[in-house]
């Protein structure tokens, strides 16, 4: 019997999706049909009716139709007043839904930041919550203790949007059994386990302190320029976007879109800091170590970086 997956689409922007739809070599289709996975229902890929899609979800709700896993794309909406009546199914709260799908599923799975902790909603009127954490509070909408039909807790596959990769690596490890080692926000450790800095382009700059403060140039975006990538866990500069890129590698700052944080609530494109030194520091990293480290790797900066930083 195939495998099988319900999408659904809550309080978010379909960025997920969106960047689900450009995954390539292989692609979604391609991986779908490899590994026997049927997708039940996704909002972009369905052609159900209004009332066969209703019969489908009575049919996994009332446990006459196996589900193996729910995948929730954007937050759950609970407001107003925790009624969840700004985010509607057939009249009823999106969010009870999700909760009887959730309790009959084999696994569930949170696509992005805004299933994941909640993300942009948090503490604004529509009271958004992630499925198994609220920012980096334990509990969200399921609460702590939730654990699928398969014994798992949610598993959180964050960014805004989620690597398309990332989500078919899930997706196919659910389907093959193998077994995903999370870390403490649930996010499995094989995408997680690292910081985007890792395999970042500008790395050698970063190490010297060769530094940019303007758009343009080669140096590392970490001192003035509001660069996440020695703070967020993410594979950005490891699993390449579009099989290529990634927002450092271009000269954009990571705006640390993993985090339970994100989205910021200070600008993004600066580097809170004191005398130059970023007020948020790596994870670990003690900051009278970090001052003298960095102080000493700035004046050992080799000319072939600090000439090369400015050059087109
Ligand atoms: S630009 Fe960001 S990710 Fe790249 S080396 Fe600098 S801090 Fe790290």
């Amino acid at each position: 019997m195939s495998f099988s997956v319900y999408w659904l689409q809550s309080g978010g922007c379909g960025g997920d999706t969106m960047a689900l739809l450009s995954a390539s070599s292989p692609s979604l289709l391609d991986l779908l049909s490899a590994l026997d996975i049927e997708v039940l229902w996704h909002p972009s890929l369905s052609n159900l009716s209004a009332g066969e899609h209703q019969a489908l979800l009575d049919a996994i709700i009332s446990g006459r139709r196996p589900l193996d896993v729910l995948v929730v794309e954007g937050a759950v909406i609970r407001g107003p007043a925790g009624t969840g009546l700004f985010d509607r199914w057939n009249g009823r709260p999106k969010k009870d839904l999700i909760a009887e799908l959730a309790h009959r599923a084999g696994f569930v799975v949170a696509a992005g930041t805004c299933a994941s902790f909640g993300g942009l909603g948090v503490g604004a009127e529509i009271e958004a919550t992630g499925l198994q954490f609220k920012g980096h509070e334990p509990g969200g909408f399921l609460g702590s203790g939730f654990r699928s039909a398969r014994g798992l807790p949610v598993l959180n596959l964050s960014g805004c949007p989620v690597h398309a990769e990332v989500v078919l690596g899930a997706l196919s490890a659910l389907a093959e059994g193998v077994r995903l080692d999370l870390d403490g926000l649930n996010r499995p450790l094989e995408w997680f386990g690292t910081l985007v800095h890792q395999g970042c382009s500008r790395n050698e700059y970063h190490e010297f302190r060769v530094e940019e403060q303007d758009f343009g140039g080669r140096g590392c975006l970490f001192f003035h320029m509001g660069c996440h990538g020695p703070l967020a866990y993410g594979p950005c500069n490891k699993l390449l976007w579009s099989k290529g890129t990634s927002k450092p590698r271009v000269g954009v700052p990571c705006f640390g879109c993993t985090e339970p944080d994100f989205p910021q609530r200070s600008p993004f494109f600066v580097t809170p800091n004191v005398e130059g030194i970023p007020l948020n520091l790596p994870p670990g990293v003690r900051r009278a170590h970090y001052m003298v480290y960095k102080g000493m790797a700035a004046v050992a900066a080799p000319e072939r970086l600090t000439e090369r930083q400015n050059r087109v």
